[in-house]
């Protein structure tokens, strides 16, 4: 379990972006986090993945650990090795390297040749989409397959937890039902997710549970099932009303 306990960041010294923010990522289970520009969620990705410091930013209280350990504090690389992986927003892929090498890119801390094998099997199952374009540059594929590499690459560090920052943003809702799906399958697979997100209807579809961030802090939480059906959801994120 991933658990996040009264989390509190700023940037430069000055900007609160997270105030007193808990939540809980079981495992196996898929959470997403909504919320308008602003609201935090990058931030709260940054706490975990450990590049908060990248940004001028720090954990001035609270605590993020993963099972029994402690996140806060660590670098980028470590968190990687204790299984969780982030898919950055905007995909940021390496344009000039070919498929293949974008994935091996991403199995590079990943000492074990058979898991690294097994993680490529994977990949290529969940998006054959990417076989058929293995030897083709990243530059060159549609924004959608580029999310799809994307995701691709974090699996090839076998993670626990996938951590997603808006992986629908800029594309065609087609698009985005084809991620919500493989984002059922990864974690059909085993694998815990949390998904940041703006696009509200895809992240319902596909979450256990969910939290909505409002300027730093957590107005709402639940099952994601209940919280599609809360009439603040529905007014702000889902368009109704
Ligand atoms: P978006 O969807 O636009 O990325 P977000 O919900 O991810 O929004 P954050 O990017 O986490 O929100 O930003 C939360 C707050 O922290 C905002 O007020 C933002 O201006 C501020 N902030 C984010 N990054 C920095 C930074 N590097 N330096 C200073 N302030 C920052």
């Amino acid at each position: 379990m991933l658990s996040i306990d009264a989390l509190h960041v700023t940037y430069g010294g000055a900007v609160q972006a997270l105030r007193g923010v808990s939540m809980e990522i079981p495992d196996g289970e898929v959470v997403a986090v909504l919320g308008s520009n602003g609201a935090g969620k990058s931030t709260l990705l940054r706490a975990i993945s450990g590049t908060l410091r990248l940004h001028r930013g720090r954990v001035d209280s609270g605590s993020v650990r993963f099972g029994d350990d402690q996140l806060s504090g660590r670098d980028p690389a470590q968190t990687v090795r204790m299984g969780l992986v982030q898919v950055p927003e905007g995909r940021r892929i390496f344009g000039r390297l070919t498929v293949e090498e974008n994935l091996r890119a991403g199995g590079m801390g990943n000492r074990d040749k058979a898991a690294k094998a097994r993680a490529r099997d994977r990949v290529y199952e969940l998006f054959p989409v990417l076989q058929e374009r293995s030897g083709q540059r990243g530059a060159l594929l549609s924004g959608g397959e580029q999310q799809m590499l994307a995701i691709g690459r974090a699996l090839m560090a076998s993670p626990k937890v996938l951590l997603l920052d808006e992986p629908s943003l800029g594309l065609a809702p087609r698009i985005i039902g084809q991620i919500g799906e493989v984002i059922a399958e990864i974690n059909r697979q085993g694998t815990s997710v949390l998904l940041v997100e703006q696009n509200a209807t895809m992240a319902l579809g596909v979450a256990d549970r969910a939290y909505v961030l409002d300027v730093g802090e957590v107005s709402l939480s639940g099952p994601a099932a209940e919280l599609s059906r809360s009439d603040e959801v529905q007014r702000l994120y889902l368009g109704h009303g």
